[in-house]
């Protein structure tokens, strides 16, 4: 109806007006002539007929006003949904979800379908919380109970895709229409590069440079973390820190590139024989490295820091200016503390230290422990 009354041209408009009147004029004549007992005279029936074709001519032409008018809109309509969707759905790895008030799917685009892995249609109509799986239901549940009563909420959530662990971000915002809640716009993007690239850049911050073991400013996190856990706990904690013996000699025989070697195969055995999770070997600076053992007693750090003494001395790495050895030698120094109310982490430290420059003292190559 539409579409032919819409191309009906100005030509084909007044023949086709003219048609319609001829029979409309037909119809009110005899109809009238019928209903007034009267002949048919010419002049009626050319008046009938003049009439009616003027009539039609503007009831034509006033219905075809109207539905270009709505035809417009229609198109306008169209055009305008096209753009929205042609967005939506070029928006790469952002996942863009439509809810009504009841959290209900309204919309979804390309990649919620691989995300949620399912089809716009199928998910139209279906609580959000039934299209996630249960450990990210409640995350959903949460934001969606956090977005009600006013602002959006912003939360996290990770999700396999294609074999592999993707890190999104997401707000959930609320959609107002004429100051009333018309729904809900769920977008997420998908932060999976930047959390591993910050994880990257947390790594090498915590890694020695030379050695690749933990650095100094892990060694020191860790040390403060550990010693809360430890007081938290009432568990004792112990530190071993040693140091290689005449190494200033072992450079000035062998070299610098050849000291850093020996550090880096030092660093190894250290690494290899603290192993425990939750252990952590570190390089504490120049060539000296530290070992922070939760949880362990003073009679298993001493049996663990004479390992790691004899292993050195095993390597059997010749050093020709030490006063103690053929070989690299290190001293070890050890302490243990469970934490009490007042203390911090620097009584471990120093602790340790104390027993180091007693192993020192006390010829080297060997293991001391502090005995507070
Ligand atoms: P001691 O048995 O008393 O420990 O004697 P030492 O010579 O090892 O004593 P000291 O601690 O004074 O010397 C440390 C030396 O370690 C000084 C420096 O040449 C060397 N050193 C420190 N950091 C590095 C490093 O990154 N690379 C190399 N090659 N050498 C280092
Ligand atoms: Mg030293
Ligand atoms: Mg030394």
């Amino acid at each position: 109806m539409k579409n032919w009354l819409i191309q009906l041209r100005a030509g084909r408009l007044i023949v086709a007006s003219v048609v319609f009147s001829v029979v409309l004029a037909e119809i009110i004549v005899v109809a009238m002539s019928r209903w007034l007992h009267a002949e048919v005279r010419y002049d009626f029936l050319l008046t009938g007929f003049v009439t009616a074709t003027i009539v039609s001519f503007i009831v034509v032409t006033i219905i075809q006003v109207i539905v270009r008018a709505l035809q417009t809109t229609d198109e306008q309509l169209l055009e305008r949904t096209l753009y929205l969707d042609s967005i939506l759905q070029s928006t790469g790895d952002t996942l863009i979800i439509a809810l009504d008030t009841a959290f209900r799917v309204k919309y979804l685009n390309a990649m919620a379908e691989r995300v949620l892995d399912i089809s716009a249609g199928k998910a139209q109509g279906q609580r959000i919380s039934e299209l996630v799986d249960n450990v990210r239901r409640e995350h959903f549940e949460q934001a969606m109970r956090a977005a009600t009563p006013g602002r959006g909420h912003s939360f996290a959530f990770s999700y396999e895709l294609e074999e592999a662990t993707h890190y999104f971000e997401a707000t959930l915002t609320e959609i107002l229409h004429r100051n009333r809640l018309a729904g809900f716009l769920l977008v997420a993007h998908d932060a999976t590069d930047r959390k591993r690239l910050e994880e990257t850049l947390r790594n090498l911050s915590y890694q020695d440079g030379l050695t690749g073991i933990a650095n100094r400013r892990r060694f020191d996190e860790k040390l403060d973390q550990e010693w809360r856990r430890a007081a938290r706990e009432h568990q004792p904690i112990s530190l071993i820190m040693l140091d290689i013996d005449f190494f200033k000699n072992y450079n000035d025989h062998y070299g610098h590139p050849a000291g850093d070697e020996c550090l880096k195969r030092l660093a190894q055995v250290l690494a290899e024989t603290v192993a425990r999770p939750g252990d952590i070997a570190a390089r504490y600076g120049g060539e000296e490295f530290a070992a922070i053992l939760p949880n362990t007693s003073l009679l298993g750090a001493e049996k663990l820091a004479e390992q790691i003494r004899a292993h050195v001395e095993g390597l059997e790495l010749p050093h020709a200016n030490s006063a103690v050895s053929p070989w690299v030698t290190v001293s070890v120094g050890l302490a243990t503390r469970i934490p009490g109310n007042d203390d911090t982490a620097a009584v471990l430290l120093e602790g340790a230290d104390r027993a180091l420059y007693k192993a020192k003292q006390a010829g080297r190559n060997c293991v001391v422990s502090d005995h507070h």
